[in-house]
């Protein structure tokens, strides 16, 4: 079995949402058995903070569009200090029932073999206070990756609603507290995601960042024409800043039609890594499956089956490396801060 890191799963908001332990099986598409089974070693695991408690399940579905198809602005519906406090619960279960991974070191024991690892990430920033006065205590606790926004706008930029078919290019990108977020990021090691942005927040944070971009779950808008995927340009700017694409498993994602098929192929995912591989080059796409998130295919219907989707791509066992755990090794290593020597005790 190649050794995965994954790049996204929502397995933390199921559990928030209805109980139950990652520790076991337990009905959803990640948990720690079936990360085991598939070689799964390490993943993104997403804090994400719906707008309601009383949402459905499927978070997609959960969303109150506006006319023009973007969900309702956070400011009317989603307080920082709620963020916050629903943000902070999901962390205290991933700190209750997983090994939490905040160094490049980490990694690497989980990817050879001594823990499953979760890395942690909050899928928009509505948890972030705009002065960024809370951010550094996100960072303490182990907070290593961050997305400015979902498909929502908030304080910080502007996400893409979910339509077919579309561009990314729906609308304005950073806010000036945006801005002020990308470079407190690069300065306290902080990840960067541009899944979910506005083509105009993913190039106003290319302008900025000093560090490699990532768009840990996506497919590519030439195969799969909806604002979720990049177009060919984000691809080339993502390749020339030495960062990497995360596939999504989501079938409305990456099939032609938009449809959600759960007997879409796994080669319609696949070519979706090829498209990246054979533009920006093998260094640059990784798996960012969106388990517990999104619909993948039957054949790929929980965390147990990931090494199907490798089966299927007919690349040397070193270029599979790369896809499955290397290449997010290399942006992190480039990306993360080197562990601080151990703090001297205060007087
Ligand atoms: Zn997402």
């Amino acid at each position: 079995m190649i050794p995965v890191v994954d790049g996204h799963n929502d397995a933390l908001l199921r559990i928030w949402r209805n109980g139950g332990s990652l520790l076991e099986r337990d009905g959803g598409h990640l948990d720690v058995p079936p990360m085991r089974e598939g070689g799964i070693v390490a993943g993104f695991f997403a804090m994400f903070v719906p707008a309601w408690d009383d949402e459905p399940a499927d978070p997609r579905a959960s969303v109150v569009r506006t006319a023009d198809g973007y969900v309702v602005p956070q400011e009317e519906r989603l307080p920082v200090a709620r963020a916050v406090r629903i943000a902070a619960e999901l962390f205290a279960i991933a700190e209750r029932e997983l090994h939490i991974v905040r160094t490049v070191d980490e990694l690497e024991r989980c990817i050879a073999g001594d823990a499953v690892g979760a890395i942690l990430h909050l899928e928009g920033a509505e948890p972030i206070d705009r002065k960024l006065a809370n951010l550094d205590e996100w960072v303490e606790r182990g907070l290593r990756s961050l997305g400015i926004v979902w498909s929502r706008h908030n304080a910080f930029g502007h996400g893409v609603p979910f339509r077919y078919p579309g561009t990314p290019d729906t609308g304005p990108g950073l806010t000036d507290a945006g801005r002020a977020l990308v470079r407190a990021c690069n300065e306290l090691g902080v990840l960067v995601d541009l899944a979910h942005a506005t083509e105009r927040t993913f190039f106003d944070t290319a302008e900025l960042s000093s560090a490699p971009l990532v768009v840990s779950h996506a497919g590519v808008h030439a195969l799969c024409p909806v604002p979720r995927s990049l177009t060919d340009a984000q691809l080339d700017a993502i390749g020339s800043s030495g960062g990497l694409v995360g596939i999504v498993f989501d079938t409305a994602m990456t099939r032609a039609d938009g449809e959600l098929a759960p007997d879409t192929p796994l080669e319609t995912i696949a070519a979706h890594v090829e498209h990246v591989a054979g533009r920006i080059g093998v260094d640059h796409v990784a798996l960012g499956s969106d388990f517990d998130g999104c619909s993948p295919p039957a054949s790929l219907s929980d965390a147990s089956k990931m090494q199907a989707l490798l089966d299927v791509l007919d690349w040397s066992d070193a270029d599979l490396a790369k896809l499955a755990h290397e290449n997010w090794l290399r942006v992190l290593r480039a990306t993360w801060l080197p562990p601080s020597p151990a703090t001297p005790a205060r007087a």
